[in-house]
């Protein structure tokens, strides 16, 4: 089994072998008998999502990774318990939806679509500390931790367990919600156009609404719909696995499903033995494996994935696909190196590489790093986030954190030609959004300045695009796609 290609042997991991690597962004608790009860707690509760759904959404993003879908994730930055409401439940699924109706039109293909929600509550922060009215004060490290009251910044390990509860009662009303018909495209969908203020964009958006609602017409009168896809869809969750402690509390070494093979069969000559590899694995393999049972899918943030540290440790033992966050400071040799250690056998569409280098920068990178990836054997779903390297603090006084629309578009445009040009495809996007108006980056149709920001300006970490900036943004993927 020890052959040179492997990195570390399969059995020197355990979910707790994290353990035994530095870790960033640790975390110090002061009341280790709290943790401990915490923890316990959450080992024996019952699974969040289960290893058939896990392996549902890892074949599609394996379909993502071969061209045949595209991906479409979001949600906000920071999730708090608080947003566990059905109005904010039902206006991001809602959101995610439309977006996705607006990609399935411009890419001519199947959209996957992942929520950043029913557990995005840790966050990396760039300092322990921050100052809050004048204040210095431990900096708010997500709800799953400390709240963001100045009073509330101790850490408590309650909130572990609380975390868990409201990822259920969340996806819960997902599920809820998804199996009573919201999804039902037979219902007419609001596509509210009324703040898009130059007359010519209006009539483009208003034709890629009119041809959608044409298509769907079509296909509800020549009934396409047999099968009943008109009236549901699959929506898995996600957040950043920051928070180790709770992740491995969550960690099952459970049953694999029958049908977790590729479903759909590769007509890709170069890419059949890989498949074959995979089909052999399956008969072989041991019939179960180590499940992270809080989310369909977890990614690794760009502070946390280093090839030594503790975050790569324990993601490596996963069945669930993961995403990993690049960003500029990545050579193309350590992207490689960690490709290799988290995915030794090279599985199409295991690993996400969800790249943000920020408008600027993309153009020095990225053609590098997909070369190094192509040369290296790995097939990844390649997906740009256009957001977090394109953040900005607007000046004295107000000071607050945003994002230009130009600048996110610029850098999602970028990454469709760069990936063109390097004879790769852009598989997906990953955005900070909300179905609410707040007022949180600039620009749009809606043409949001500087001084409009304090109108509605409600996150609690990063500026995220509103309901009807995240659409036009769909609208412009969608446009290029069709060119
Ligand atoms: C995030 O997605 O909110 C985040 C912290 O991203 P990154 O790891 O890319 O900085
Ligand atoms: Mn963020």
């Amino acid at each position: 089994m020890n052959g040179p290609t492997l990195l570390q042997t399969p059995s020197e991991w355990s979910p707790s072998s994290w353990r035994t690597k530095p870790i960033t962004q640790e975390v110090t608790y002061n009341d280790n008998a709290a943790l401990a009860k915490s923890l316990a707690k959450l080992q024996r509760l019952p699974p969040i999502v289960t290893p058939k759904e896990i392996w549902k959404l890892r074949n599609s993003l394996r379909d993502v990774a071969l061209g045949r879908a595209f991906l479409l994730q979001g949600g906000d930055c920071a999730e708090l318990f608080d947003y566990c409401n059905p109005d904010a439940i039902e206006s991001k699924i809602k959101l995610l939806l439309q977006m996705s109706l607006v990609l399935i039109w411009g890419g001519n293909k199947r959209v996957v679509r992942i929520a950043r929600m029913a557990g995005q509550y840790a966050k990396p922060r760039s300092s322990p500390t921050e100052v809050l009215n004048g204040k210095e004060i431990p900096s708010f490290r997500g709800d799953i931790l400390n709240g963001y009251a100045p009073e509330d910044r101790n850490i408590e390990p309650d909130r572990l367990v609380s975390a868990y509860f409201h990822s259920a009662a969340t996806l819960n009303y997902i599920r809820a919600q998804i199996s009573s018909g919201i999804a039902d495209l037979h219902r007419p969908l609001d596509w509210d156009l009324g703040h898009v203020q130059d007359p010519e964009v209006q009539a483009k958006y208003r034709r890629i609404v009119e041809s959608i609602t044409e298509n769907l017409r079509f296909m509800q009168t020549v009934g396409a719909d047999t099968a009943g896809q008109l009236e549901t869809v699959d929506l898995f969750t996600s957040h950043e696995g920051l928070l180790l402690e709770y992740e491995a509390a969550l960690t099952r070494r459970l049953r694999n499903p029958i049908n977790r093979a590729p479903s759909s069969s590769s007509h890709n000559h170069e890419l059949l033995s890989q498949t074959n590899q995979q089909l052999s694995r399956v008969t072989t393999a041991e019939d179960s494996g180590w499940y992270n049972t809080s989310a369909h899918f977890l990614w690794i943030g760009d502070r946390t994935r280093q090839v030594d540290g503790a975050h790569v440790e324990y993601f490596r033992g996963l069945e669930n696909p993961i995403g990993i966050k690049i960003g500029p400071t990545m050579a193309d040799d350590e992207l490689v190196t960690l490709l290799d250690i988290v995915n030794p056998n090279k599985e199409i569409g295991k690993v996400t590489l969800i790249t943000r280098y920020g408008v600027n920068k993309i153009g020095g990178i990225l053609g590098g790093h997909i070369e190094a990836v192509k040369k290296s054997g790995h097939v990844v779903v390649w997906q740009c986030d256009p957001m977090h390297g394109n953040t900005r603090t607007t000046p004295t006084p107000s000071r607050l954190k945003t994002r230009s629309f130009a600048s996110v578009f610029s850098e999602l445009s970028s990454a469709l030609r760069i990936h063109k040009e390097h004879g790769s495809f852009l598989g997906g996007v990953h955005l900070e959004l909300t179905g609410d108006a707040v007022t949180e980056c600039t620009g749009g149709s809606g043409g949001l300045m500087d001084e409009d920001l304090s109108t509605r300006y409600e996150t609690f970490c990063d500026p995220r695009l509103n309901e009807k900036q995240a659409i036009e943004l769909a609208f412009l993927v969608a446009g290029s796609q069709r060119q």
